[in-house]
C-alpha cells in the first residue's frame, strides 16, 4: 500500500495500515531538495516502528528508511541522536539515496543510491513516500522566484526577509527561498521580523528588525516521546527550554507537542499574539 501524511485526507489511512501490518517490509522515504517539515519523513517511520513494537510485529517487519542527505538531519547534535532512535527500531537507514520508481501494483519500489549510482528494487507491504516539492507554479512563473534554485521560491534577505530586486515585496514562510527548515516554527519568528521592517519600508525607515534563522522540528520518536531540535542559519542551538536536554527524546516535550503548541498555534500564533 502507498501512503503519505503529506496529503491531508491520506493520514488516517497510514494509521489503518500501519495497525494492519502484521510482517514484512515497511518502506519510508524522503525526496531531495527543500521540504516541508524536513523531520516528518522520519518521525512517521520511527511512530509505526513504536507501534509494531507494542504489537509484537517488530521483530517481523524489515523497516527500511531513504534518505537524499549524507547525515540524519541538518543539525549535528541531533543527527547523532537520530541515529541512536533509528539503530533502536533496527530501521535500515539508506543515505544519500532516493525512490525514484514505483510499482504499486506490484508493491516494489526502485531505490536508486545516488553516491554509489546503484539501483536497488525493493518489495514493500507499506511504502509511505514523501513527494518532492517546490514553488506554486504562479509563484515559479514570476520574476520573483529565485532564479539561482530550481525550486521556484521567492528570493528575499535572509535575514530582512525583503526582496533584492523589489524593495517593496517581502517574503516568509515556506514560499520564500529562505535557507533554513520550512516549519511553521521559522514562519512564527519570521513574522515578526518581516511586519517589523516592512512597517520600516512603507515609512521610509532603515530595516532594523533581522531574521536569523531560527527554526524547530518537533522529532517525535515514539507514542509518547519527543526531541526538540531548534537551532539557526550557523546551525547554532537555540533551545527555549535551556534548563532542560532536549538531545534526549522526552515525554515532557511529547506533552508540549500534543498540548502545547495546538495551543500555541489556534491561540497565540493565528491572533498575532506569538
Ligand atoms: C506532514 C507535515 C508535518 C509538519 N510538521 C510540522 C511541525 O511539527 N512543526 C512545524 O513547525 N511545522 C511543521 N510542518 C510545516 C508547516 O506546516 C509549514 O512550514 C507551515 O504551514 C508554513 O506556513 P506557510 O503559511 O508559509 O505556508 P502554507 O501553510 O503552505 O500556506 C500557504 C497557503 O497559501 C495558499 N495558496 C497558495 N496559492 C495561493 C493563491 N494563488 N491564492 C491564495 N492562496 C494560495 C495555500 O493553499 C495555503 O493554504 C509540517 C508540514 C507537513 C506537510
Amino acid at each position: 500500500m502507498k501512503l503519505s501524511n503529506y496529503r491531508p485526507d491520506l493520514p488516517p489511512r497510514t494509521w489503518e495500515f500501519i495497525r494492519g501490518l502484521r510482517g514484512g517490509t515497511a518502506l519510508f522515504t524522503m525526496p531531495a531538495g527543500p521540504i516541508k517539515c524536513a523531520g516528518a519523513p522520519q518521525k512517521i517511520a520511527y511512530l509505526a516502528a513504536d507501534w509494531w513494537r507494542s504489537q509484537g510485529v517488530l521483530d517481523r517487519t524489515r523497516v527500511i528508511l531513504v534518505l537524499p542527505t549524507a547525515v540524519m538531519f541538518s543539525q549535528p547534535d541531533w543527527a547523532k541522536v537520530l541515529e541512536g532512535v533509528a539503530a533502536g527500531y533496527g530501521i535500515e537507514v539508506r543515505k544519500e539515496s532516493q525512490l525514484t520508481e514505483v510499482d504499486g501494483e506490484g508493491k516494489r519500489a526502485v531505490i536508486s543510491d545516488t553516491k554509489a549510482g546503484a539501483k536497488e528494487t525493493i518489495e514493500y507491504d507499506i511504502l509511505h513516500a514523501t513527494p518532492p516539492q517546490s514553488a506554486p507554479d504562479w509563484l515559479k512563473a514570476t520574476p520573483l522566484a529565485d532564479p539561482a534554485s530550481p525550486f521556484g521560491y521567492a528570493r528575499v534577505d535572509k535575514h530582512t526577509l525583503q526582496s533584492p530586486d523589489w524593495p517593496t515585496v517581502f517574503a516568509l514562510g515556506d514560499a520564500s527561498n529562505l535557507p533554513t527548515s520550512k516549519t511553521g516554527a521559522a514562519a512564527r519568528k519570521q513574522a515578526s521580523v518581516l511586519v517589523t521592517n516592512l512597517l520600516a519600508a512603507m515609512n521610509g525607515r532603515p530595516l532594523t528588525a533581522r531574521y536569523d534563522g531560527y527554526t524547530s522540528c518537533p522529532l517525535v520518536t515514539s507514542r509518547n516521546r519527543m526531541l526538540l531540535a531548534e537551532f539557526d542559519y550557523d546551525l547554532k542551538r537555540t533551545p527555549s527550554f535551556p534548563f532542560i536536554n532536549t538531545l534526549k527524546p522526552r515525554y515532557d516535550m511529547w506533552l508540549l507537542k500534543r498540548y502545547g503548541l495546538p495551543a500555541l498555534y489556534w491561540h497565540l500564533m493565528l491572533k498575532g499574539r506569538a
